[in-house]
């Protein structure tokens, strides 16, 4: 479900609409007029689809960052992208307040073990996304102290890049948004007409990936 922002229109139509609300709380509306009136205001959906619409709106995430990578992430609640129009800019400074872990740089192995921690303290349902190369798959490093954060806790939605650039971000949170609310992208393959060009070919029967 989708919430569209429409122009108001000219005062007169504006003026026009509220003297028709004025007619239906007084009872003066009857009819298909009436039938037209309610069908235009009122939606309907399921509690759960309501849930999840107002859970994907309404995330809180962890005041985190690990390296390089969190400066990117800072910038997204500034002015430029305004992470606030999707309802993520509430950072809070405690993980039992917080629903979103945005894993913004390396991991060692020495820090595995407390960010496994953070997130075992957070609210559920909560959910992870993997920002950068680093943390995605061990990033430019080649060295034994760096982990790859899959291989310690469930991470929902991974953005390439080093840095990626908070445009990316923003997809990934816009891409993790969807997931929650039941609606999963289709993936860059079937967008782009890309299908049979994977290297690796799924299982039949097994689930696809999304963003493959
Ligand atoms: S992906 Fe690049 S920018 Fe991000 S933490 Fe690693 S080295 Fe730094």
């Amino acid at each position: 479900m989708e919430v569209v922002r429409q122009p108001v229109g000219s005062p007169e139509e504006f003026r026009a609409r509220q003297l028709r609300a004025r007619d239906m709380l007084r009872g003066d509306l009857e009819g298909d007029e009436l039938e037209q009136y309610v069908q235009e205001r009122v939606i309907t959906t399921t509690l759960e689809h309501a849930f999840d619409w107002a859970r994907g709106n309404s995330m809180f995430p962890l005041t985190f960052g690990l390296a390089c990578c969190a400066i990117e992430m800072m910038s997204i609640v500034g002015a430029r992208l305004d992470i606030a129009r999707f309802g993520f800019e509430a950072f809070r400074a405690s993980p039992r307040q917080a629903d979103l872990l945005i894993l913004s740089g390396r991991v060692s192995i020495k820090m595995a073990p407390v960010v496994r921690r953070i997130y075992d303290q957070m609210l559920e349902p909560k959910y992870a996304i993997a920002m950068g190369a680093c943390s995605s798959s061990m990033g430019v490093f080649n060295n034994y102290a760096i982990v790859p954060a899959d291989k310690f806790m469930p991470v929902d939605v991974h953005v390439p890049g080093c840095p990626p650039r908070p445009e990316a971000l923003m997809h990934g949170i816009i891409t993790l948004r969807s997931m929650v609310q039941d609606d999963p992208s289709l993936g860059w393959r079937r967008r782009y007409g890309g299908v049979g060009t994977e290297e690796v070919v799924p299982a039949a029967g097994a689930p696809e990936t999304p963003g493959a």
